[in-house]
């Protein structure tokens, strides 16, 4: 496993660490979800994703039971949902994960989209709050556009902007046209978020998997592991794919060890070209 620092936070995390979207929701795949998170642990996978909104708190809930025999030696990063942005309601979502979380401090803590309701400066004020309490270490957003980060640095202040988790893999990244130039400057760590498409992957037999398939033979991997080295081939980019089944556990961390010549990242790069369109900004809650 490679790990990188986390923004300008001098604290270290996996360069490929486990999402948890969708964990939590069935109560007969709970010892099964608990064992992946466990078994991403044990290979390396020490950056865990998470969130409030992520089944109600029950994504949380079993983050805390994978990780109870080693929460320091974890870094875990947890969201506020946009519709808790204002400045009480991020205080009251922070301890609320952190009861889920039994944990007593979190390690990055995002704002999941941002906010129609509550202005960036709002969430940041709470966020810079959190800081000074010691409830989490470092701040950062999701799904938010150079603007965007822009403002919510300024209302930081001296407390820097450590993340911003952005959808980013082969078919989608529109991302690299004007974000990752300005994180990669700023310091700001992009958490690739459905780093795997969310089962958007090229179909067996066709030319864009021909490809992934071909350089996947040099490396004995898998067409997915060499979408996952691609994606944190660029600088300042760590990817959370999801997954229960041990096996692909397993996949997800070995990807971390290969190192993708930068001529197949070139031939990658071509086979999936940039979109036209620039990054447009959702706005929930
Ligand atoms: P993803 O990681 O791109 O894809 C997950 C799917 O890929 C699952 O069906 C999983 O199967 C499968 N998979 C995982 N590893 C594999 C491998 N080695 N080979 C083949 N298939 C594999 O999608 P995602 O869950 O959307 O994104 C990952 C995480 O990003 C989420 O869990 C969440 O933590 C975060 N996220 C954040 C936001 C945001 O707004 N900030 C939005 C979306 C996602 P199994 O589960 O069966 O193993």
């Amino acid at each position: 496993m490679r790990y990188i620092e986390m923004g300008s936070t001098g604290n270290r995390a996996s360069i490929i660490g486990q999402g948890t979207w969708k964990m939590g929701e069935d109560s007969t795949r709970r010892r099964q979800e608990i064992d992946a998170i466990r078994t991403g642990i044990e290979a390396g996978m020490t950056l865990i994703d998470t969130a409030e909104m992520y089944a109600d708190g029950g994504a949380e809930r079993v983050v805390a039971d994978a990780i109870a025999d080693c929460r320091d030696d974890v870094f875990v990063v947890s969201k506020v949902w946009p519709t808790n942005a204002s400045y009480d309601d991020t205080l009251r979502a922070a301890q609320g994960s952190l009861a889920r979380l039994n944990r007593e401090y979190i390690d990055l803590y995002l704002l999941h989209w941002p906010s129609s309701k509550a202005p960036v400066e709002e969430t940041m004020r709470a966020m810079r709050t959190l800081i000074a309490d010691g409830l989490i270490r470092s701040v950062g957003v999701s799904n938010f556009s150079v603007e965007l980060m822009q403002q919510a640095q300024e209302a930081l202040g001296d407390t820097p902007l450590t993340a911003n988790q952005l959808p980013f893999h082969l078919r989608r990244r529109v991302i690299e046209k004007e974000i990752l130039p300005y994180t990669q400057q700023s310091r700001v760590t992009v958490m690739a978020y459905s780093p795997l498409g969310h089962g958007d992957f090229p179909e067996p037999g066709s030319p864009e998997r021909q490809l992934l398939d071909e350089i996947a033979g040099r490396y004995n991997a898998t067409a997915q592991q060499i979408a996952l080295s691609w994606v944190v081939s660029r600088a300042g980019v760590v990817a959370i794919p999801k997954a229960s089944s041990l096996e692909h556990v397993r996949e997800n961390a070995a990807a971390a060890d290969i190192q993708l010549t930068p001529d197949e990242v070139r031939q990658i790069d071509e086979r999936f070209p940039l979109p036209e369109e620039e990054y447009k900004v959702r706005w929930l809650g």
